[in-house]
């Protein structure tokens, strides 16, 4: 095996248990290694600090699988991974059922491994009824496709696996997108999953991430729990989710707003998948949020309950300035939108942007709107998307319910 020698001071993050090795830390590379090959890594006074990933094209060099120094990275390795995030999932209670976690009829959709944050760096596998998405994000990953196949199958009793490598990350590790069966064929249609009693059909082809929010799945309940009575704005609705659950809720009425026309046209396929719901309820329209909420002050209308779920407008650090006015115009706007007492629920995804900022975003735009706001709550992603406390970078789902006086 390689090794893969740091500058001196620079084990500290490894020391942590981060795993990754930026390229501005290696003093040199002892042996040969190609990517993807795992490489033992040491501190510049000899100390082993574990074994790694190599990747010679990113800025994040290697990504460190293990920090003991002793532990084969092996089919036996990712067998016990794979196996041991599965299980951790079996502690939350909105993903067991009578029979344990997500029994092999389950139409549940849930992540199960959630990259770095599992100890499996790269590694994404959300899972859709039977059928698991796999989704592979460096070279350390790509290099063991099999054997994470492999592990995947008895761990979670699916019968599928599918392929969605196809995130831009990649193209920073030098890898092609790549999708497409590993495993059990592709579903004859779309896969359809249950969340808290609602039916989303999921394309696991073409849609967004492994095909759905997954992330937003308790943050939709609690719009559920929120929307009885209330005239709903759904800005950035996707396939329907918050919509769907503002719906089950008991909303008035619930405005849904996406510049997608093929994501609306899911959306109202997803309403027809739930006849228990009243349809004349949801209205679906084709327009740009900047604009249509623009439009909505100036024809005078007015919601109790606002939901700005946009896409990540800052995609990495460099983009921050411009991402923060950005998420400060639509919630600056969507405060003026609320009837008093009403609530606006206001997210991020962008890693690049924090809590603290984010929440500095949201109160400046309440202050210039005019209108005083406290929050009720801070929202993240559901617990199947866990954040490692060595690596805070996990975590970049962040959102905010407002209510205004
Ligand atoms: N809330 C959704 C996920 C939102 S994803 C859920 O829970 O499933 C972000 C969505 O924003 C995408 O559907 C994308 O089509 C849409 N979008 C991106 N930019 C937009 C814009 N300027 N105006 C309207 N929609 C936009």
């Amino acid at each position: 095996m390689a090794e893969l020698i740091l500058k001196p001071g620079k084990e500290r993050s490894a020391m942590r248990r981060h795993p990754w090795i930026f390229a501005g830390a290696v003093a040199h590379l002892k042996g040969r290694a190609r990517a993807g090959d795992t490489v033992e890594v040491f501190a510049d006074d000899g100390r082993p600090l574990g074994r790694a990933a190599f990747s010679p094209h990113s800025q994040i060099r290697a990504r460190l699988w293990t920090f003991d120094a002793d532990e084969a990275v092996d089919h036996a390795f990712f067998k016990r991974r794979v196996a041991a995030a599965v299980a951790a999932r079996a502690v939350l209670p909105e993903l067991r059922g009578q029979e344990g976690l997500c029994p092999a009829a389950s139409t549940l959709g849930m992540r199960l491994i959630h990259g770095e944050s599992d100890g499996l760096p790269g590694v994404i596998a959300d899972r859709y009824g039977e059928t698991v998405v796999l989704q592979l994000n460096s070279v350390g990953a790509e290099k063991w496709r099999d054997a994470i196949v492999a592990a995947l199958l008895p761990a979670t009793g699916c019968t599928r696996v599918f392929e969605r490598s196809d995130a831009e990350v990649r193209g920073l590790e030098g890898l092609e997108a790549r999708s497409g069966s590993l495993h059990g064929g592709e579903p004859a249609g779309p896969v359809v999953i249950e969340e808290h009693g609602i039916r989303f059909e999921v394309d696991i082809r073409g849609g967004h991430k492994t095909g759905f929010y997954l992330d937003q799945r308790e943050n939709r309940f609690l719009v559920r729990e929120l929307a009885s009575g209330r005239s709903v704005l759904n800005c950035f609705c996707y396939t329907g989710g918050f919509s769907l659950q503002a719906l089950a809720g008991g909303a008035s009425q619930v405005l849904s707003v996406d510049s997608s026309g093929p994501a609306l046209e899911a959306a109202r396929r997803n309403l027809a998948l739930n006849p228990q719901l009243p349809a004349g309820r949801a209205e679906w329209r084709d327009a740009d949020v900047f604009e249509e909420l623009r439009a909505l002050k100036k024809a005078g209308a007015r919601f109790d309950l606002i939901i700005l779920d946009p896409p990540k407008f800052a995609p990495s650090p460099a983009h921050a300035a411009r991402a923060a006015r950005a998420y400060k115009d639509i919630s600056l706007l969507g405060f003026r939108l609320l009837n008093p007492g009403g609530l606006l629920m206001t997210y991020s995804c962008s890693g690049g942007i924090g809590l603290e900022l984010f929440q500095k975003i949201v109160a400046g735009a309440a202050a210039d709107a005019g209108v005083d706001a406290r929050i009720l709550r801070r929202l993240a992603a559901a617990p199947d998307h866990p954040v490692a406390l060595a690596f805070p970078e996990g975590e970049y789902l962040k959102g905010l319910l407002c209510q205004v006086v």
